[in-house]
């Protein structure tokens, strides 16, 4: 396996483009567009060559949605002042969870169930958030489709999906003391989807109920069913959109993907931005490089991969470390989280990296 993958690897490293950096930033519609051509304009002097607008967080558009709830048109604020800027402009959008009351009246039936049977709308794991849509179905890859479509309108360079998964069976270990648990293995209330949309599909895929496995975790089967209900999702139906419109399309990613069943690897996306919180993971930077290369190795088709790093979790001279470890582990850049995050001294340290 090494010795035939390495000349194919090294051609890519030949033919590699120039870097390029991104940052995810959480909605602030209140500051001024003023204040914003500053920012873009620190943040273009210190190496960013692409935003990511959180736009639409399962609850609210933040541009002026015909068929969501809006908050405030935003987007169509930050676009002529990223392009000023000389910056890409990806919308970042939240894809399974949906906080919208009218859905939740009228499409009970569109929400996710553990293996207790419990609906994700009346008791969702962890936070009250996570009210995850099942991916089984093809009105909610349609509602999905239909934010893809309705972004793809404007003038952006991309669509970046977010929570495009299902929800975490087994969290990162940094994070079991958060929640006070301790998750040895996947436990029912965590596992998802149970709902009849998905178990209909696996018997008539010629399997039995996964209710009536012994041990349904133990099924690789199963498992990859729930794999395969997102990856046809994204890539035959949001990828799509995104590419008939001639917009890029890119998703934030686990690098324990097997936890939220997210079988990237497959994705016909145009870059992937792993989510390398090495904190979360209580991992060191060493396991960010890693990360960066397993990613890379796994993929069926070669495409970026965009580091995505924990900023509170980093020093301005670990942020440094961070950038210089994931372009050595085959990262074409990478991805900060988030804007809000970065001090001064974090930003002259990513320009000098
Ligand atoms: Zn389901």
């Amino acid at each position: 396996m090494g010795l035939a993958a390495t000349p194919q690897h090294l051609w890519a490293f030949d033919k590699r483009p120039a870097t390029k950096n991104w940052v995810w930033i959480t909605p602030d519609p209140a500051a001024a567009d003023e204040m914003w051509v500053q920012r873009f304009a620190d943040m273009k002097a210190a190496g960013i060559d692409a935003i990511l607008l959180e736009v639409y967080n399962g609850r609210k558009a933040y541009w002026g949605s015909k068929r969501l709830p809006v908050e405030t048109e935003w987007l169509e604020r930050m676009i002529p002042l990223a392009k000023e800027a000389e910056l890409e402009l990806h919308a970042w959008m939240w894809t399974m969870p949906c906080l919208i009351p009218e859905i939740h009246e009228k499409h009970p039936e569109w929400f996710n169930v553990n293996r207790l049977g419990q609906s994700s709308l009346e008791k969702p794991a962890y936070v009250p958030y996570y009210k995850f849509m099942c991916p089984s179905r093809d009105e909610v890859h349609e509602f999905i489709r239909g934010t893809v479509a309705e972004l793809c309108e404007y003038a952006i360079d991309g669509v970046h999906l977010d929570y495009v998964r299902h929800p975490d069976v087994i969290l990162a270990k940094g994070l079991w003391p958060k929640y006070d648990i301790v998750q040895d293995k996947e436990y029912p209330q965590y596992d998802y989807c149970y709902c009849e949309s998905c178990r209909k599909q696996f018997v008539d895929a010629g399997n039995i109920d996964p209710l009536e496995i012994d041990d349904p975790t133990k099924s690789q089967a199963w498992r990859q069913f729930r794999y395969d209900l997102v990856t046809n999702m994204v890539n035959n139906k949001l990828i799509p959109e995104a590419h008939k419109n001639g917009k890029l399309i890119t998703a934030a990613v686990f690098p324990n993907w097997e936890m939220v069943r997210q079988e990237w690897r497959l994705w016909e996306l145009d870059a992937v931005l792993p989510m390398l919180y090495h904190s979360f993971y209580l991992e060191d930077l060493k396991w960010v490089k890693q990360q960066c290369q397993k990613g890379i190795e796994n993929m069926v088709a070669e495409k970026p991969l965009y580091s995505g790093l924990f900023v509170p979790a980093l020093s301005p001279e670990e942020l440094a470390q961070a950038v210089k470890l994931s372009l050595k582990g085959g990262a074409q850049g990478v991805s900060l989280f988030s804007y809000g995050a970065m001090t001064n001294a974090h930003w002259a340290a990513l320009k000098k990296s």
